[in-house]
Protein backbone atom coordinates (compact mmCIF):
# COMPACT_ATOMS: atom_id res chain seq x y z
CA UNK A 1 0.00 0.00 0.00
CA UNK A 2 2.85 2.01 -0.43
CA UNK A 3 2.81 5.12 -2.34
CA UNK A 4 3.63 5.25 -6.15
CA UNK A 5 6.32 7.28 -5.35
CA UNK A 6 7.75 4.25 -3.63
CA UNK A 7 6.34 1.69 -5.67
CA UNK A 8 7.47 2.82 -8.89
CA UNK A 9 10.83 2.95 -7.72
CA UNK A 10 10.88 -0.72 -6.80
CA UNK A 11 9.66 -1.25 -10.04
CA UNK A 12 12.49 0.11 -11.54
CA UNK A 13 15.06 -1.31 -9.08
CA UNK A 14 13.69 -4.62 -10.24
CA UNK A 15 13.92 -4.03 -14.10
CA UNK A 16 17.81 -3.60 -12.82
CA UNK A 17 18.14 -6.77 -11.36
CA UNK A 18 17.28 -6.10 -7.82
CA UNK A 19 14.85 -7.95 -5.91
CA UNK A 20 11.90 -6.14 -4.27
CA UNK A 21 9.63 -8.30 -1.26
CA UNK A 22 6.70 -7.02 -0.90
CA UNK A 23 4.56 -7.38 2.59
CA UNK A 24 0.86 -7.93 2.75
CA UNK A 25 -1.27 -6.04 5.21
CA UNK A 26 -4.35 -7.26 7.11
CA UNK A 27 -8.17 -5.58 6.27
CA UNK A 28 -7.29 -2.16 8.78
CA UNK A 29 -4.23 -1.93 6.89
CA UNK A 30 -1.35 -2.91 9.45
CA UNK A 31 1.85 -4.72 8.79
CA UNK A 32 2.57 -8.34 10.60
CA UNK A 33 5.83 -7.61 11.95
CA UNK A 34 6.41 -11.16 12.04
CA UNK A 35 6.03 -11.42 8.13
CA UNK A 36 8.63 -8.36 7.95
CA UNK A 37 10.61 -10.47 10.33
CA UNK A 38 11.05 -13.25 8.54
CA UNK A 39 10.72 -11.80 5.14
CA UNK A 40 14.36 -10.16 6.01
CA UNK A 41 17.28 -11.84 4.14
CA UNK A 42 21.04 -12.13 4.56
CA UNK A 43 21.29 -9.77 1.57
CA UNK A 44 18.48 -7.26 2.53
CA UNK A 45 19.74 -3.58 2.10
CA UNK A 46 17.32 -2.00 2.71
CA UNK A 47 13.50 -1.56 3.79
CA UNK A 48 11.12 1.20 3.33
CA UNK A 49 7.85 1.64 5.33
CA UNK A 50 5.31 4.29 5.25
CA UNK A 51 4.78 6.34 8.14
CA UNK A 52 1.48 6.52 7.63
CA UNK A 53 -0.67 5.36 4.45
CA UNK A 54 -2.01 8.50 2.01
CA UNK A 55 -5.78 6.84 1.42
CA UNK A 56 -6.50 5.42 4.98
CA UNK A 57 -4.40 7.08 7.13
CA UNK A 58 -3.09 4.25 8.63
CA UNK A 59 -0.66 4.74 10.97
CA UNK A 60 2.92 1.89 10.73
CA UNK A 61 4.70 1.29 14.31
CA UNK A 62 7.70 3.06 12.80
CA UNK A 63 9.81 2.94 16.00
CA UNK A 64 9.19 -1.08 16.22
CA UNK A 65 9.42 -2.01 12.71
CA UNK A 66 12.47 0.00 12.99
CA UNK A 67 13.90 -1.93 15.82
CA UNK A 68 13.32 -5.36 13.63
CA UNK A 69 15.47 -3.53 10.79
CA UNK A 70 18.10 -2.32 12.60
CA UNK A 71 18.54 -5.77 14.63
CA UNK A 72 19.41 -7.05 11.41
CA UNK A 73 21.78 -4.38 10.63
CA UNK A 74 19.39 -3.39 7.22
CA UNK A 75 19.11 0.54 6.35
CA UNK A 76 15.70 1.82 7.33
CA UNK A 77 14.11 4.26 5.14
CA UNK A 78 10.47 5.77 6.34
CA UNK A 79 8.32 7.91 3.81
CA UNK A 80 6.94 10.24 6.40
CA UNK A 81 5.60 12.77 3.72
CA UNK A 82 1.66 11.67 5.04
CA UNK A 83 2.43 11.99 8.95
CA UNK A 84 4.65 15.14 9.08
CA UNK A 85 2.45 18.10 10.39
CA UNK A 86 -0.34 15.58 11.77
CA UNK A 87 1.12 13.20 14.45
CA UNK A 88 4.56 14.15 16.25
CA UNK A 89 7.87 12.34 14.64
CA UNK A 90 10.91 12.10 17.07
CA UNK A 91 14.52 11.33 14.93
CA UNK A 92 15.79 11.43 18.26
CA UNK A 93 17.34 8.09 19.17
CA UNK A 94 15.49 6.67 16.37
CA UNK A 95 16.02 3.27 14.55
CA UNK A 96 15.28 5.64 11.09
CA UNK A 97 18.39 6.61 9.01
CA UNK A 98 16.94 7.94 6.09
CA UNK A 99 13.38 9.92 6.25
CA UNK A 100 11.65 11.53 3.50
CA UNK A 101 8.83 14.47 3.47
CA UNK A 102 7.00 17.14 0.78
CA UNK A 103 6.40 20.17 1.60
CA UNK A 104 3.28 20.97 -0.16
CA UNK A 105 1.79 18.01 2.24
CA UNK A 106 2.24 20.56 5.07
CA UNK A 107 0.98 23.46 3.43
CA UNK A 108 4.40 24.74 2.28
CA UNK A 109 5.11 25.49 -1.34
CA UNK A 110 5.33 22.52 -4.01
CA UNK A 111 8.65 21.69 -5.51
CA UNK A 112 10.52 21.23 -1.85
CA UNK A 113 11.19 18.86 0.05
CA UNK A 114 13.23 16.70 2.41
CA UNK A 115 15.70 13.61 2.64
CA UNK A 116 16.96 12.99 6.29
CA UNK A 117 19.71 10.92 6.65
CA UNK A 118 20.93 10.10 9.37
CA UNK A 119 24.38 11.12 10.69
CA UNK A 120 26.83 8.75 9.82
CA UNK A 121 24.70 7.02 7.23
CA UNK A 122 26.60 7.60 3.63
CA UNK A 123 24.30 7.28 0.55
CA UNK A 124 25.19 8.56 -3.66
CA UNK A 125 22.95 11.48 -4.51
CA UNK A 126 20.76 10.81 -6.64
CA UNK A 127 20.83 14.26 -8.57
CA UNK A 128 24.45 14.97 -9.30
CA UNK A 129 26.08 18.28 -10.51
CA UNK A 130 27.44 20.72 -8.47
CA UNK A 131 28.71 20.81 -5.11
CA UNK A 132 25.55 22.41 -3.64
CA UNK A 133 24.30 20.89 -0.04
CA UNK A 134 28.16 19.80 0.63
CA UNK A 135 27.66 17.35 -2.32
CA UNK A 136 24.66 15.51 -1.62
CA UNK A 137 22.37 17.15 -4.06
CA UNK A 138 23.37 18.34 -7.20
CA UNK A 139 21.74 22.24 -8.60
CA UNK A 140 21.51 25.37 -6.85
CA UNK A 141 19.19 25.48 -4.13
CA UNK A 142 15.72 26.42 -4.31
CA UNK A 143 16.28 29.20 -0.70
CA UNK A 144 12.48 30.42 -1.22
CA UNK A 145 10.94 27.11 -0.93
CA UNK A 146 12.96 25.97 1.86
CA UNK A 147 12.38 29.02 3.67
CA UNK A 148 8.75 28.08 3.17
CA UNK A 149 8.71 24.73 3.68
CA UNK A 150 11.17 25.68 7.24
CA UNK A 151 8.27 28.22 8.15
CA UNK A 152 5.43 25.64 7.09
CA UNK A 153 7.13 23.25 9.64
CA UNK A 154 7.69 25.71 12.76
CA UNK A 155 3.62 26.42 12.20
CA UNK A 156 3.08 22.64 11.74
CA UNK A 157 4.44 21.99 15.24
CA UNK A 158 2.99 24.89 16.96
CA UNK A 159 -0.58 23.51 15.40
CA UNK A 160 0.35 19.51 16.27
CA UNK A 161 -2.01 19.66 19.26
CA UNK A 162 -4.95 21.65 17.54
CA UNK A 163 -4.74 18.36 14.99
CA UNK A 164 -4.93 15.74 17.61
CA UNK A 165 -8.06 18.00 19.02
CA UNK A 166 -9.92 20.17 16.89
CA UNK A 167 -9.27 18.59 13.62
CA UNK A 168 -9.78 15.31 15.07
CA UNK A 169 -12.84 16.44 16.49
CA UNK A 170 -14.57 17.75 13.33
CA UNK A 171 -13.49 14.30 11.59
CA UNK A 172 -14.70 12.25 13.90
CA UNK A 173 -18.04 14.34 13.76
CA UNK A 174 -18.12 13.85 10.02
CA UNK A 175 -17.19 10.23 10.49
CA UNK A 176 -19.54 9.58 13.09
CA UNK A 177 -23.04 11.10 11.49
CA UNK A 178 -22.11 9.69 8.22
CA UNK A 179 -22.10 6.08 9.65
CA UNK A 180 -24.69 6.71 11.20
CA UNK A 181 -27.27 8.88 8.88
CA UNK A 182 -26.22 6.56 5.34
CA UNK A 183 -26.77 3.32 5.42
CA UNK A 184 -24.42 0.24 3.95
CA UNK A 185 -21.16 2.34 4.26
CA UNK A 186 -17.86 1.88 6.53
CA UNK A 187 -14.54 3.39 7.53
CA UNK A 188 -11.76 2.09 5.83
CA UNK A 189 -8.51 1.94 7.13
CA UNK A 190 -7.47 0.84 10.86
CA UNK A 191 -9.61 2.23 13.58
CA UNK A 192 -7.32 3.28 16.18
CA UNK A 193 -4.00 3.80 14.60
CA UNK A 194 -5.11 6.56 12.32
CA UNK A 195 -3.90 10.13 11.62
CA UNK A 196 -6.34 12.60 12.82
CA UNK A 197 -7.41 14.29 9.31
CA UNK A 198 -8.23 11.25 7.24
CA UNK A 199 -11.47 9.57 6.42
CA UNK A 200 -11.37 6.89 4.13
CA UNK A 201 -15.37 5.74 3.73
CA UNK A 202 -16.57 3.32 1.49
CA UNK A 203 -20.19 3.31 0.23
CA UNK A 204 -21.70 0.05 -0.95
CA UNK A 205 -23.36 0.21 -4.34
CA UNK A 206 -22.37 3.08 -5.73
CA UNK A 207 -19.00 4.57 -7.56
CA UNK A 208 -16.57 6.78 -5.51
CA UNK A 209 -16.33 8.91 -8.77
CA UNK A 210 -19.82 9.32 -8.87
CA UNK A 211 -19.70 11.06 -5.86
CA UNK A 212 -17.15 12.66 -6.11
CA UNK A 213 -18.44 14.35 -9.19
CA UNK A 214 -21.45 14.76 -7.56
CA UNK A 215 -19.97 16.94 -4.49
CA UNK A 216 -18.06 18.83 -6.92
CA UNK A 217 -20.93 20.61 -8.09
CA UNK A 218 -21.26 21.85 -4.61
CA UNK A 219 -17.70 22.54 -4.26
CA UNK A 220 -16.93 19.86 -1.88
CA UNK A 221 -13.68 18.20 -2.68
CA UNK A 222 -13.17 15.01 -2.05
CA UNK A 223 -11.05 12.24 -3.52
CA UNK A 224 -10.92 8.69 -4.64
CA UNK A 225 -7.88 6.63 -3.79
CA UNK A 226 -4.41 9.20 -4.31
CA UNK A 227 -4.44 12.54 -5.76
CA UNK A 228 -1.65 11.12 -7.53
CA UNK A 229 -3.40 7.70 -9.80
CA UNK A 230 -7.08 9.79 -9.49
CA UNK A 231 -8.17 10.10 -13.03
CA UNK A 232 -7.52 6.31 -13.64
CA UNK A 233 -10.64 3.97 -12.76
CA UNK A 234 -8.58 1.47 -11.26
CA UNK A 235 -9.84 1.04 -7.57
CA UNK A 236 -7.32 1.74 -5.06
CA UNK A 237 -4.41 -0.39 -4.74
CA UNK A 238 -4.12 0.49 -1.21
CA UNK A 239 -7.88 -1.04 -0.53
CA UNK A 240 -7.37 -3.71 -2.90
CA UNK A 241 -4.55 -4.73 -0.91
CA UNK A 242 -6.62 -4.43 2.14
CA UNK A 243 -8.73 -7.37 0.42
CA UNK A 244 -11.67 -5.37 0.34
CA UNK A 245 -14.90 -6.58 -0.88
CA UNK A 246 -15.89 -5.39 -4.70
CA UNK A 247 -18.58 -3.07 -3.13
CA UNK A 248 -16.28 -1.41 -0.98
CA UNK A 249 -13.50 -0.77 -2.94
CA UNK A 250 -15.59 1.13 -5.74
CA UNK A 251 -17.22 3.15 -3.90
CA UNK A 252 -14.89 4.43 -1.34
CA UNK A 253 -13.59 8.03 -1.21
CA UNK A 254 -11.28 9.86 1.08
CA UNK A 255 -12.00 13.45 3.07
CA UNK A 256 -8.48 15.32 3.80
CA UNK A 257 -9.22 18.25 6.66
CA UNK A 258 -6.49 20.30 8.10
CA UNK A 259 -6.35 23.27 10.55
CA UNK A 260 -8.11 25.43 8.09
CA UNK A 261 -11.10 23.25 7.74
CA UNK A 262 -14.38 24.58 9.71
CA UNK A 263 -17.52 23.13 11.27
CA UNK A 264 -19.45 24.48 8.64
CA UNK A 265 -17.85 22.70 5.74
CA UNK A 266 -18.24 19.82 7.46
CA UNK A 267 -22.02 20.74 7.96
CA UNK A 268 -22.96 21.35 4.78
CA UNK A 269 -21.05 17.93 3.63
CA UNK A 270 -22.89 16.64 5.99
CA UNK A 271 -26.32 18.06 5.00
CA UNK A 272 -25.43 17.07 0.91
CA UNK A 273 -23.91 13.87 1.43
CA UNK A 274 -26.57 11.74 2.47
CA UNK A 275 -28.62 13.30 -0.59
CA UNK A 276 -26.21 12.30 -3.10
CA UNK A 277 -25.72 8.81 -1.54
CA UNK A 278 -29.15 8.15 -1.70
CA UNK A 279 -29.70 10.08 -5.24
CA UNK A 280 -26.94 8.09 -6.11
CA UNK A 281 -28.09 4.49 -5.23
CA UNK A 282 -31.66 4.92 -6.58
CA UNK A 283 -30.22 4.66 -9.71
CA UNK A 284 -27.55 1.74 -9.17
CA UNK A 285 -28.15 -1.38 -10.74
CA UNK A 286 -26.36 -3.24 -7.82
CA UNK A 287 -29.15 -4.42 -5.49
CA UNK A 288 -27.68 -6.30 -2.47
CA UNK A 289 -29.45 -9.32 -2.48
CA UNK A 290 -27.02 -9.96 -5.87
CA UNK A 291 -23.99 -8.81 -4.05
CA UNK A 292 -22.52 -12.64 -4.03
CA UNK A 293 -23.22 -13.60 -7.20
CA UNK A 294 -21.42 -13.75 -10.48
CA UNK A 295 -23.82 -11.83 -12.39
CA UNK A 296 -23.25 -8.59 -10.04
CA UNK A 297 -19.87 -9.06 -10.91
CA UNK A 298 -20.31 -9.21 -13.88
CA UNK A 299 -22.41 -6.54 -14.56
CA UNK A 300 -19.84 -4.59 -12.50
CA UNK A 301 -17.06 -5.18 -14.85
CA UNK A 302 -19.03 -4.30 -17.55
CA UNK A 303 -20.03 -1.15 -15.72
CA UNK A 304 -16.69 0.32 -14.88
CA UNK A 305 -15.55 -1.06 -19.03
CA UNK A 306 -18.44 1.28 -19.70
CA UNK A 307 -17.51 3.80 -17.61
CA UNK A 308 -13.68 4.16 -18.00
CA UNK A 309 -15.42 4.39 -21.96
CA UNK A 310 -16.88 7.59 -21.21
CA UNK A 311 -15.00 9.44 -18.78
CA UNK A 312 -12.10 9.48 -21.50
CA UNK A 313 -14.55 12.25 -23.37
CA UNK A 314 -14.42 13.85 -20.23
CA UNK A 315 -10.71 15.10 -20.72
C1 LIG B 1 2.13 12.66 -1.55
C2 LIG B 1 2.90 11.48 -1.10
C3 LIG B 1 4.10 11.12 -1.72
C4 LIG B 1 4.63 11.84 -2.94
O1 LIG B 1 5.06 13.12 -2.66
P1 LIG B 1 5.11 14.18 -3.88
O2 LIG B 1 6.05 15.20 -3.40
O3 LIG B 1 3.72 14.68 -4.04
O4 LIG B 1 5.58 13.43 -5.08
C5 LIG B 1 4.79 10.03 -1.26
N1 LIG B 1 4.33 9.33 -0.21
C6 LIG B 1 3.20 9.63 0.43
C7 LIG B 1 2.77 8.80 1.59
C8 LIG B 1 2.44 10.72 0.01
O5 LIG B 1 1.30 11.01 0.64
Amino acid sequence: MEHPAILNLCKRLEKQGYSVTYLSVDSKGMLNLEELRSSLREDTVLVSVMAANNETGTIFPIERIGQIVKSHGILFHVDAVQAVGKIALDLQDSPIDFLTLSGHKLHAPKGIGVLYVRRGVRFRPLLVGGHQEKGRRGGTENVPAMVGLGKAADLAQSFLQKEQTQVRALRDRLEQTILREIPDCQVNGHPALRLPNTSNIGFKYIEGEAILLSLDRYGICASSGSACTSGSLEPSHVLRAMGLPYTVLHGSIRFSLSRYTTSAEIERVLYLLPKVVQRLRDISPFKRESETTQGWLDTLQQESVMASASSTDDY
